[in-house]
């Protein structure tokens, strides 16, 4: 018998302590499709998926919006992340359409510090996009460095490093369909 990929072991990880369940993440997600529906009820909005730890998020949220949308995909990395985080952010892939007119909506894993979003959200605003929202699956108020409010969130969470559902550890666990807490 060939191996398949994503064993049990993996979905299972004894490595992982579970915060957000994949049906917990799928309701708040359709709810939040429901909220970005009526809220841009008449409009064709641009949601732009900050790659790579967004992707997950932003393919099941697409499918929750039921509006005529459009997509598009952004690469940043930062220099000096973590403790000794410049808050320089630097575009590695940059968007394939112009912003101009356009209303946007900034789709991110986890917000923060803020650096990144705060970073994409002048740059969006220099290209002369009309509107920029954010919606942020996870949030962690607790470590803000610069002002930034999600318009909308999935979920806050405690000052934990998490995995899973697009965010990754050394590259791993982004194809988990849950978001769990690495145990030390
Ligand atoms: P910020 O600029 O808000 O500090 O950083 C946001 C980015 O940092 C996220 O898009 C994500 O790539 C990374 N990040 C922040 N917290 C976590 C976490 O708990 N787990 C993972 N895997 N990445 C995180």
């Amino acid at each position: 018998m060939p191996s398949t990929p994503n064993s049990t072991t993996e979905f299972n990880n004894p490595t992982l302590e579970i915060l957000i369940t994949a049906g917990q993440l799928q309701k708040r997600i359709g709810e939040m499709g429901a909220e970005i529906t009526r809220d841009y009820a008449g409009r064709r909005p641009e949601l732009i998926c900050v790659l790579k730890g967004a992707v997950l998020f932003m393919s099941d949220l697409m499918r929750a919006i039921d509006l005529n949308l459009s997509i598009d995909f952004i690469a940043v990395s930062s220099y000096g992340k973590g403790k000794n985080s410049t808050g320089e952010v630097r575009i590695v892939k940059d968007l394939d359409e112009p912003l101009e007119g356009r209303d946007i909506i900034l789709v991110e894993d986890i917000l923060d510090t803020g650096l990144t979003l705060s970073y994409l959200v002048n740059n969006f605003r220099s290209r002369g996009a009309t509107s920029i929202r954010i919606v942020t699956l996870l949030n962690k108020p607790e470590r803000r460095k610069v002002e930034v409010t999600p318009d909308y969130c999935g979920f806050n969470i405690p000052d934990k490093f998490v995995v899973g559902y697009g965010l990754d550890y050394a590259e791993r666990y982004r194809n988990l369909p849950y978001i769990g807490v690495v145990k030390e």
